[in-house]
């Protein structure tokens, strides 16, 4: 195995540079980041292809075969990212400076950081030789995850299934470690939610602004509707993942209401983390209605961004409307229908994730989460129905309520020490799986 201080060096090295291309999605740019890790890859011995949906934002997918048959392993990365305002940072958001024992930046956390993690494990086992001795190793970086996928992780499972199947993927969305209540947990991101997108109408009759009574104004009928998403929520819902998490955190899943107050009675931040878990979750996002000041509006518009629990559909959602505020007086059109996807829990590959985490923090545990975002993975489990997906990426040095605010926020940053440890990480995992 290689060295930690090595792979902690060369992590960073590689995050520095791959922070230093504006990979902003849109418009992504992606070609040269992917070009230098092709490049890298290739050094060691990867057979590396570039395959891209549209011009200048290939993915990059690097594999090293072995002779007999076995698991076929990918670790997956996107090397895009969203948008920064260099005003509201401390640093330039594409420096890639070295501070405070941070490399900071756009993409630090989200995802590069992995990236580079991957990148620079697979290249110090393959750089000492080490091959695999059964089934495959395949390395997937993709572009355009940022919004949406369509010309990323969608367009290659969909158009390059047989360049990307796989039995196990590795991917970002969990494996910060959260301190509660005296119980140090790392989250392995098992399933991510669904999402349903979709736009409220309300309806009333134009007038003239001057004589409100004349009308029927659509844009006075949002208050109750905002007001009611503001003060309520669904009923919460049981499913396996905040079942597992509720436990580890020394909760009765049996009582959701009770397990809820009584994390927000100890730390109020981790319920808010918490409650996405439960059920849908609806959030108002954008409202619109007349064009003239002086015109009532006949009809008002909202969209509201919506999470919808794994393997659930549009009735969850409308279920959840009716709970909040009635059947009538609305239109609901959908915008995006992606029903969310999950991997099972209880596998060799997250007993190795519990035997790393338990080694390197003692008395910590790993514990299956549900993403209340997406990510990739949600692409590989639809594609290949055996592939088992999860999320993890361990940090210790820096822990849940510190790196959560920082992704898509300002002053992105993530600690080297986390680089070492998550590198090490994907070098075992290397090692222990393809043998
Ligand atoms: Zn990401």
């Amino acid at each position: 195995m290689p060295e930690r201080a090595d792979l902690e060096r060369s992590a960073t090295e590689l995050l520095q540079r791959l922070i230093r291309f504006k990979t902003v999605n849109p418009p992504g740019d992606e070609q040269a980041a992917q070009e230098l890790l092709k490049e890298l890859l290739e050094g060691v011995g990867f057979e590396c292809e570039l395959l891209a949906a549209v011009e200048g934002r290939p993915n990059l997918v690097a594999r090293m075969r072995s002779a007999s048959d076995g698991p076929r392993l990918c670790l997956l990365g996107h090397v895009d990212t969203v948008l920064a305002d260099p005003d509201e940072w401390s640093v330039d958001p594409w420096s890639g400076e070295l501070r405070d024992g941070c490399v900071w930046g756009r993409g630090a956390l989200d995802m590069k950081s992995q990236v580079a993690s991957e990148t620079a494990a697979a290249l110090a086992i393959a750089g000492e030789g080490w091959r695999p001795e059964a089934g495959e190793l395949i390395l997937v970086f993709t572009c355009d995850e940022e919004t949406g996928a369509a010309y990323g992780a969608q367009w290659l499972c969909e158009q390059h299934p047989d360049k990307v199947r796989c039995d196990l993927v590795v991917n970002e969305g969990a494996g910060t470690v959260l301190d509660f209540d005296g119980r140090r947990v790392y989250g392995v991101c098992v399933a991510e939610k669904g999402v349903f997108r979709f736009t409220l109408t309300t309806r009333g009759k134009a007038g003239h602004a001057s004589v409100p009574r004349i009308a029927d104004n659509a844009l006075v009928k949002m208050a109750p509707v905002l007001e009611a998403l503001a003060d309520g929520r669904p009923a919460y819902a049981l499913s396996p993942e905040p079942e597992a998490f509720l436990r580890a955190l020394g909760l009765d899943p049996g009582d959701l209401e009770g397990a809820v107050q009584g994390i927000a009675e100890k730390d109020g931040r981790v319920a808010i983390l918490v409650e996405p878990m439960l059920g849908v979750t609806l959030t108002p996002t954008m409202i619109s209605a007349s064009e003239k000041v002086n015109v009532i509006p006949s009809r008002a518009e909202l969209a509201i961004d919506c999470r919808v629990p794994p393997e659930l559909g549009e009735e969850a959602v409308l279920s959840a409307l009716r709970e909040l505020i009635g059947e009538d007086g609305y239109e609901v059109r959908f915008h995006d229908r992606i029903v969310g996807n999950r991997s099972p829990a209880d596998t060799p590959l997250m007993e190795k994730i519990s035997a790393f985490v338990r080694r390197e923090d003692p008395g910590a545990e790993a514990v299956p989460v549900v993403l209340p975002g997406f990510s990739d993975s949600h692409w590989w489990r639809r594609a290949f129905p055996d592939c088992l997906a999860y999320g993890f990426f361990p940090q210790r040095a820096m822990d849940l309520f510190e790196a959560f605010p920082l992704i898509h926020g300002a002053d992105e940053r993530v600690p080297i020490e986390d680089l070492g440890l998550a590198a090490s990480f994907y070098a075992e995992l290397m090692e222990e799986v393809l043998r």
